[in-house]
C-alpha cells in the first residue's frame, strides 16, 4: 500500500468547543448546525442550460458528494436545500412557490445563476424577472453560465448560513417578516 505523505494531510478544524484529551464540549446548536450543513438534501430545479453545469457539479470532476449533498431530492418534503438553475417563465413561477412552499423548515435556497437571480437576458415579458419576486433566496450564484467551482463556492456560502443559524429559524422575528413579506406564513 502506498505510504500516506503526511505533509499532504489536512486537519479538519475542530468547531470551537472546550477540547481536552478524550473530551470535547460544544452547545447544542453547533453540534446540529455542524450536521445540517454536511448533510444538506438538494431539490435540484433545473429548468435550462444552468441545469446541466449543475450536472458537472455532481459528476466525478467536481464531485458534490464531498459536501455530504449527493443525495438529491426530487420531493420537496425531503429536501432542505432548493436550487434554482435556470430561467423561469412566469407561467412556472407558481410552481415553483409551490415547491418552496412544500418544503419543511428549516430551508435555503440557492439562486444560480443570471436567470434564476434577475431574469438574465431574457428581459421580457414572459420571464419572471428574478426568483426572489416570489420567494426568498439566500445565496444567488452569479454567471451565464456559472462554472461548477461557482456554484460549489455557493453551496459552501449556504452552508455557512447553515451552521451559524439558530436552530428554530422559523421563530425569529426578522425570518417571520422575511415570509410574510411574500405573503407567507
Ligand atoms: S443564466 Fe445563462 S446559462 Fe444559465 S439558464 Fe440563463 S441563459 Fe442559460
Amino acid at each position: 500500500m502506498a505510504e500516506i505523505e503526511t505533509s499532504k494531510v489536512k486537519i479538519a478544524q475542530a468547531p470551537p468547543g472546550f477540547e481536552g484529551p478524550g473530551f470535547f464540549a460544544t452547545s447544542l446548536d453547533k453540534a446540529i448546525g455542524l450536521a445540517r450543513k454536511n448533510s444538506l438534501w438538494p431539490l435540484p430545479f433545473a429548468t435550462s442550460c444552468c441545469g446541466i453545469e449543475f450536472m458537472a457539479t455532481m459528476a466525478s470532476t467536481y464531485d458534490f458528494g464531498r459536501f455530504g449533498a449527493e443525495r438529491l431530492s426530487f420531493s420537496p418534503r425531503q429536501a432542505d436545500m432548493l436550487m434554482v438553475m435556470g430561467t423561469i417563465a412566469k407561467k412556472m413561477a407558481p410552481v415553483l412557490r409551490h415547491v418552496y412552499e412544500q418544503m419543511a423548515e428549516p430551508r435555503w435556497v440557492l439562486s444560480v445563476g443570471a436567470c434564476a437571480s434577475s431574469g438574465g437576458i431574457f428581459d421580457t415579458y414572459s420571464v419572471l424577472q428574478g426568483i426572489d419576486k416570489i420567494i426568498p433566496v439566500d445565496v444567488y450564484v452569479p454567471g451565464c453560465p456559472p462554472r461548477p467551482e461557482q456554484i460549489l463556492e455557493g453551496v459552501m456560502n449556504i452552508q455557512k448560513l447553515v451552521h451559524n443559524e439558530s436552530l428554530r429559524r422559523r421563530n425569529d422575528p426578522e425570518y417571520k417578516m422575511l415570509l410574510a413579506s411574500y405573503g407567507m406564513e
